[in-house]
């Protein structure tokens, strides 16, 4: 008998059907004696759904209410699974991020967790109930609803378990496991079995929208066994996020390949070559809370030099304008950008005792033509920004050319 948290995504959740045979699989885990609490999305398309009906509205919406709005979905389907449990003879209750008591702070559409109340979750298990959380959302300390951010109902489900200390925390999607790559663009990829967080957390945050980044994060820091499974299969071990390589097993230099399609680039050309300029060029930009990436700043020619960066697509056009305010006082030439940029990454452990990844990396586009414009690394790491157009040729021949695509 065991604590067990399950997290359900939008697919598997995406009509009443699906919702029915989520039922089926809770009912089962339930009749074998394990307490179980479930975290659910909204059905698939519906938080897209409301925050473009919000934009219809307003085309800067106030975070406050784009977060009433948002936080909707999940409460639809948390009241329909305990509608599908209770058909099945199965004791069931639901409860919004508010009831539970998930307390985050008031950074409205991307709040963080600060404390999960399990009280009541852990009354209605000891009286025999399921419990079935809304994922994605809690409250302030002033009660007003927050959102974790999209993809957030991963850290509901993570958060939930390491506060009531569950056995472990499944996390079930429409793929049966992580895989070396995204299989919808590369449908050679392989499922791996086990993967470390500190692989998982990179894959995450360069882009591999399997894990919500800050669900990994929890899991790592307080040790939750962290499982991801397909909610269409009935057999089938997915992939456990693991702490410790398996010393064990000969390790894959490359674990994986992860990618970002909404980059772009910015060049400010022709700025004095003199101490301060990274800051009078970067300070604005971070105070208008815009995150930056991958940075290279050239060598100089006669004084001066160029700077370029990268940030996130959607903040590209406010990146610009605040640098074209800055641009006279910088003393720059001109401001250019490129807003069709993306990030490849190639992403292993095994990394750190094998030289010459990065070269054959290089190599490797370098064959198919595809022009590297920036390059960033760390210890298990190596991104490459390139032109859009390239990314899905760039990620199949690195997928072939470090073997991920064999067994
Ligand atoms: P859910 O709605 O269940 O949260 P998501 O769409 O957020 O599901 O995440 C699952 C999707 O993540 C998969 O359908 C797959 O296309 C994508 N994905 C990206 N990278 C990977 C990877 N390395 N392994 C598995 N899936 C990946
Ligand atoms: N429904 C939210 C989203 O689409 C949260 C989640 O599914 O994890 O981002
Ligand atoms: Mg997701």
């Amino acid at each position: 008998m065991a604590l067990i948290v399950q997290k359900y995504g939008g697919t598997s959740v995406g009509n009443p059907e699906r919702i029915k045979n989520v039922a089926k699989r809770v009912a089962k885990f339930h009749a074998q004696g394990h307490k179980m609490v479930i975290v659910l999305s909204a059905m698939s398309g519906e938080t897209n759904r409301l925050i473009a009906l919000a934009k219809e509205i307003s085309p800067a919406p106030s975070p406050r209410e784009l977060d009433v709005v948002i936080s909707t979905g999940e409460q639809v389907t948390i009241g329909l699974l305990c509608m599908a449990l209770e058909e099945m003879g199965v004791k069931a209750r639901s409860y919004t991020g508010g009831q539970v008591r998930i307390l985050t702070d008031n950074a409205f559409t991307k709040a963080r967790i600060l404390d999960i109340d399990g009280a009541n979750i852990l009354r209605d298990l000891d009286a025999g109930s399921v419990v079935v959380v809304a994922g994605f959302q809690g409250v302030d300390d002033a009660g007003n609803i927050t959102t974790l951010g999209r993809g957030g109902s991963d850290t509901t489900g993570v958060a939930l378990a390491a506060a009531i200390k569950a056995d472990e925390c499944q996390i079930y999607t429409d793929v049966d496991g992580v895989y070396t790559t995204d299989p919808r663009v590369v449908p050679e990829a392989r499922k791996l079995d086990t993967i470390t967080f500190e692989e998982m957390l990179e894959m995450a945050s360069l882009g591999s929208k399997v894990l919500q980044i800050r669900s990994v994060e929890f899991a790592g820091k307080y040790k939750v066994k962290l499982r991801v499974l397909s909610s269409f299969q009935e057999e089938g071990e997915g992939t456990l996020i693991t702490v410790e390589e398996d010393k064990n097993m000969e390790q894959p230099i490359i674990s994986g390949i992860a990618f970002n399609r909404d980059e772009a680039k910015i060049t400010v050309l022709g700025v004095p070559d003199k101490p301060g300029i990274a800051y009078q060029i970067l300070g604005p930009v971070a105070d208008a809370n815009v995150d930056v990436d991958m940075i290279i700043q050239n060598v100089g020619h006669d004084g001066t030099t160029d700077f370029s960066f990268t940030v996130n697509r959607p903040d590209y056009e406010k990146a610009i304008k605040i640098l074209e305010g800055v641009q006279g006082h910088i003393g720059a030439r001109a401001i250019e950008g490129d807003r069709t940029m993306a990030k490849v990454s190639i992403v292993g452990v095994g990394m750190r005792s094998h030289p010459g990844v990065a070269s054959r990396m290089f190599r490797t586009l370098a064959e198919e033509g595809i022009n590297i414009q920036m390059i960033s690394t760390s210890e298990i790491k190596i991104s490459v920004a390139i032109d859009e157009k390239y990314l899905e040729l760039a990620v199949r021949v690195l997928h072939r050319a470090f073997g991920l695509d064999q067994a």
